[in-house]
């Protein structure tokens, strides 16, 4: 019988394949004493074999896709693999201890573990300490026998089932073989959903129970239009999919005809319509979907990519890579944006019981002046390379704001003073994602040169609902008045002081959101770039004084959600 389960849909698109639990074993054992030392050891050395050849495949592939650096961390644990102190001291437990391979394994490693954990003030040495955790996981796979989820080793077509997915399990799946994920836990403006849009991957968050409803190597179809997944579909079922992914595919075609066709109205005006990016690599995306901008480059990503922090060099090799490729039109580059769900493994951050309300984003580049200055330069440096903007994220006072453009001033005279070449037309602007600037932005607008609407976070801190927990998603709602009021303050007010808003949220590229801020005013719309050409086409159809008149009804008549939609169905339809 087939089973249906529901979540949100995070990324477009339908896919059918074979389930890939991507959930971690339970890798417990009993310590037992064994008589046969010999044969323990050799029950090791297997599992050490073992484990080396799968860190082989791993590694090539990390090199593959993600590049050399990355590689490295997988050659750091062949290395732990092949070293004769470790493995001898595992021996001499078998051997002189009569302890089972298990035991003796974890006896060790746990020394070794918690020697390098204690060096604190040497990160190189706590990192190793990390290292050797995840071989030992490995190590003891293969002694027991269960499968170790390793993303990298999928060599047929699945579709991924995890618990949660980070950004940077994301960022390893190979689209080749991944043809869907579904997740338990998660919303649609949850990192991981906002890649694998950018990845193309059909997906589903959110779902409460994939991991317990389905299992390995069950066909699994994922409906990522509209939240739906089906495990062991009937054949009749899987002729449906079938036919629901060519009309997708034969959808996506016709939008494709608007790629090179400027963005704007029934009535005639224009407006821009930008992509959201997380490295340079993801420009050609953007690119092919038409984009007339970057609206957002989140450059976390170039951080949580690295194994420490990036040098300015290589910062600048990445933004300049970003505004050529993009070829004259506008990168706005939004400096760090750590914390909440985006943690970097070298840079630990105090545990903190609200992490998406802590120390964060602009709060660590203020406070950590050496990282924020390091990243300005790369970014000033690559501005003489095409059109970019900088934007600083999480700013909540009028001080926030002076205090980072400050620096930026700082460093801009500095960079010039030494004869380096600078744009002197780099626009420095802010995200517009905490309710306090929203209502005060009359004052911000003084100081930015541009907004850009986070609504992500906008829509979570007004509504005090995590927008990863799927409990509460009921409660994220982009079209609910109050929120509308918001928007409409902070583009009335940037419009008053001659700025523009854009929106790099999610709510950009929602299809009964567009109307609403086509009416309201908004000037760029940023978004993953796999929307942009629906919106392009949507935008084609709808007439500037209606959609007006439609905005201004929704914020000062409305009282619910459910009537905002109403109303954007009477105005389109
Ligand atoms: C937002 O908050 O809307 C945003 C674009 O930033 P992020 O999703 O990275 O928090
Ligand atoms: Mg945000």
């Amino acid at each position: 019988m087939t089973k249906m389960l529901k979540g949100i849909a995070a990324s477009d698109g339908i896919a059918a394949a074979k389930a890939y639990m991507l959930v971690q074993p339970d890798l417990s054992f009993s310590e037992t004493t064994i008589d046969d030392a010999a044969a323990e050891i050799e029950r090791l050395n297997d599992a050490v074999a073992a484990s080396k050849k799968d860190l082989e495949v791993i590694k090539n592939k990390a090199a593959e896709n993600l590049g050399e650096e990355e590689a490295q961390v997988f050659e750091a644990h062949l290395t732990i693999l092949s070293d004769p102190e470790m493995l001898g001291q595992i021996s001499d437990k078998i051997k002189n201890d009569k302890m089972n391979a298990e035991a003796a394994v974890k006896a060790v490693t746990d020394t070794f573990i918690s020697m390098f954990e204690a060096m604190t003030d040497n990160a190189y040495m706590q990192e190793r300490a990390g290292d050797i955790r995840d071989v030992t996981k490995r190590l003891q796979s293969h002694l027991l026998g269960v499968t170790l989820p390793s993303p990298a080793l999928i060599n047929e077509e699945v579709v991924i089932v995890a618990h949660d997915l980070t950004p940077s399990d994301t960022a390893q799946l190979d689209r080749k073989y991944v043809k869907g994920f579904i997740t338990d836990i998660g919303g649609r403006t949850s990192h991981s959903a906002i890649m694998s849009r950018t990845l193309e991957i059909p997906a589903i968050v959110g779902s409460g129970s994939a991991t317990s409803d389905i299992q390995a190597d069950q066909t699994v179809i994922i409906d990522g239009i509209n939240g739906d997944a089906l495990v062991d579909p009937s054949a009749d079922e899987l002729k449906d999919y079938e036919q629901r992914a060519q009309d997708f595919a034969a959808q996506k075609a016709e939008w494709a005809q608007l790629k090179n066709e400027q963005s704007v109205t029934a009535d005639g005006k224009q407006v821009t319509l930008g992509a959201n990016i997380g490295t340079p690599k993801d420009v050609e995306g953007a690119t092919d979907n038409g984009a007339e901008a970057v609206g957002l480059f989140r450059s976390e990503f170039l951080y949580m990519d690295a194994s420490e922090l990036p040098s300015e060099d290589d910062q600048f090799e990445a933004y300049k890579q970003a505004v050529e490729g993009m070829n004259g039109k506008q990168v706005v580059v939004r400096t760090m944006d750590i914390g909440g769900d985006k943690e970097l493994p070298y840079l630990p951050l105090p545990d903190e019981q609200n992490p998406f309300l802590g120390y964060r984003a602009i709060r660590i580049s203020l406070d950590r002046q050496d990282i924020f200055r390091t990243q300005l330069r790369a970014l000033l440096r690559a501005s003489a390379y095409g059109r970019l903007a900088i934007m600083f994220p999480m700013i909540a006072t009028v001080k926030e704001f002076k205090d980072a453009k400050a620096i930026f001033e700082e460093e801009k005279a500095k960079l010039v003073a030494d004869g380096v070449k600078v744009s002197d037309d780099i626009e420095v602007g802010m995200m517009m994602e905490i309710p306090a600037a929203a209502m005060i932005a009359d004052k911000l607008a003084k100081y930015a040169d541009f907004f850009s609407i986070g609504t992500n976070d906008l829509i979570q801190y007004s509504m005090a609902a995590d927008r990863g927990n799927e409990r509460v998603s009921y409660l994220y709602q982009p079209y609910n008045p109050s929120l509308l009021r918001l928007i409409k303050n902070i583009i009335d007010s940037s419009h008053k002081e001659g700025k523009w808003t854009g929106m790099c949220g999610e709510m950009a590229g929602d299809q009964i959101a567009v109307p609403l801020l086509a009416g309201l005013g908004l000037d760029e719309f940023s978004m993953s770039a796999t929307s942009i050409l629906k919106t392009r086409s949507l935008l084609k159809k709808l007439d500037t004084t209606k959609m007006k008149e439609l905005a201004d009804k929704a914020v000062s008549e409305c009282e619910t959600t459910e009537e905002v939609v109403k109303l954007v169905h009477e105005y389109t339809d």
